[in-house]
């Protein structure tokens, strides 16, 4: 069975290391499957539109300046609760606190920059999916 689908994105400090083969690889042992993927520059609008829920959060600026600092690649992944998986795959948000192994404990250099997103429901992981996805995008 193909299990349930879950957004991500390698954020720019990883692309920028050339790390996208070494995100994926922590993502595939994960037991997660890479099942559309697509390395594009974010714009603004773009960044502003998909974390609007922290529209109000003292770091937004900072958040979107980021995001759209160099590539990032966007991605559907599929698995077993993919979402709760990837979220265990991705560690803490703060790398310090991010268990040993984790995307975020290998390779984020701040709670800013820490190299990966994944949604955090599947109701969210629909919404993220068709901001960036069409289904004919999609080989599972
Ligand atoms: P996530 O679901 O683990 O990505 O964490 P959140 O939804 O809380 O935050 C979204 C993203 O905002 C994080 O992944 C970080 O890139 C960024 N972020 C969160 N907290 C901070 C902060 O205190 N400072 C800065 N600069 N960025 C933050």
């Amino acid at each position: 069975m193909a299990g349930t689908r879950t957004f991500s994105i390698i954020k720019p400090d990883a692309t920028e290391r050339n790390l996208t083969g070494a995100v994926n690889k922590v993502i595939e042992e994960g037991g997660l499957r890479i099942v559309a993927q697509r390395r594009i520059k974010m714009t603004r609008e773009q960044a502003e539109r998909f974390y609007s829920v922290h529209a109000e959060r003292p770091f937004f600026g900072e958040l979107v300046d980021f995001m759209t600092s160099g590539p990032v690649v966007v991605q559907v992944l599929e698995g077993e609760n993919a979402v709760a998986r990837y979220r265990d795959v991705m560690g803490a948000t703060n790398p310090e606190e991010a268990a040993e192994g984790t995307i975020r404990a290998l390779f984020a250099k701040s709670i800013g920059e820490n190299s990966a997103h994944g949604s955090d429901s599947d109701e969210n992981a629909a919404i993220e999916i068709a901001q960036f996805f069409s289904e004919a995008d999609i080989a599972g």
